[in-house]
């Protein structure tokens, strides 16, 4: 064609006394809009370790890395943000609604990969009968409240509180077998189950 349409010149006539529909940045900052999904974050005090993030996240960029052989056993949640596809679903699967939110950081270009790992730690409560994990004791404290007097009907979950409260306290050593008294520990349930059947 010879000549331009018109409807193409009107556009571009339009577009040179109009502002540009893209934000200048880099050269400008940019504020994203409300609902925009960017780096998710971790909030240490609102975070009770229990994981749930990390079996839903569809890229399996939260890694869970519990070490229980250690004197201070702990479970290390590792984000690993040049895998995440920013769906949400952390976020969304959040058992405290709280412990991971997605922020409006966009600008997350590193040169290292290691840079683009960011973790959060939790302590981790054992078996008082047979050493295996029970749970993050930050999350045993959160159901233990939940469930409020009913926390009663179980010693794991009351003694979690009471712990937390520095009102029990956990046993240094491990007992050789285990007896009906000590039904009233954090036990996990193979432990619990030997203890109620078996004595
Ligand atoms: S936003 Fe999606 S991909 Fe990223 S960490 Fe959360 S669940 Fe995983
Ligand atoms: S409390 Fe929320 S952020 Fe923390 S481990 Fe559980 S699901 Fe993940």
């Amino acid at each position: 064609m010879k000549y331009p349409k018109i409807r193409e010149l009107i556009e571009a006539v339009k577009s040179l006394i109009s502002k540009p529909y893209t934000s200048g940045y880099p050269f400008k900052p940019h504020t994203p809009e409300k609902k925009f999904r960017g780096k998710p974050e971790y909030h240490k005090d609102s975070c009770v370790g229990c994981a749930a993030c990390s079996e839903v996240c569809p890229a399996g960029c939260i890694k869970v890395i519990d070490s229980t052989d250690s004197d201070k056993p702990s479970r290390k949640l590792e984000l690993h943000l040049d895998s995440c596809i920013f769906c949400g679903q952390c976020q969304a699967a959040c058992i405290t609604q709280e412990g991971i939110r997605l922020s409006d950081k966009f600008d997350l270009a590193v040169f290292d990969r290691n840079e683009a790992i960011e973790s959060i730690e939790k302590e981790l409560v054992l078996c008082e009968g047979c050493g295996c994990l029970v749970g993050s004791k930050d999350h045993l404290v959160w159901v233990a409240k939940k469930l409020g007097p009913l926390a009663y009907s179980g010693p794991t979950a009351y003694l979690s509180a009471l712990k937390d409260l520095k009102l029990a306290y956990l046993k240094i050593e491990k007992p050789e077998e285990l007896t009906r008294q000590d039904r009233v520990n954090i036990l996990c349930p193979k432990c619990r189950r030997e203890i109620t059947l078996e004595t």
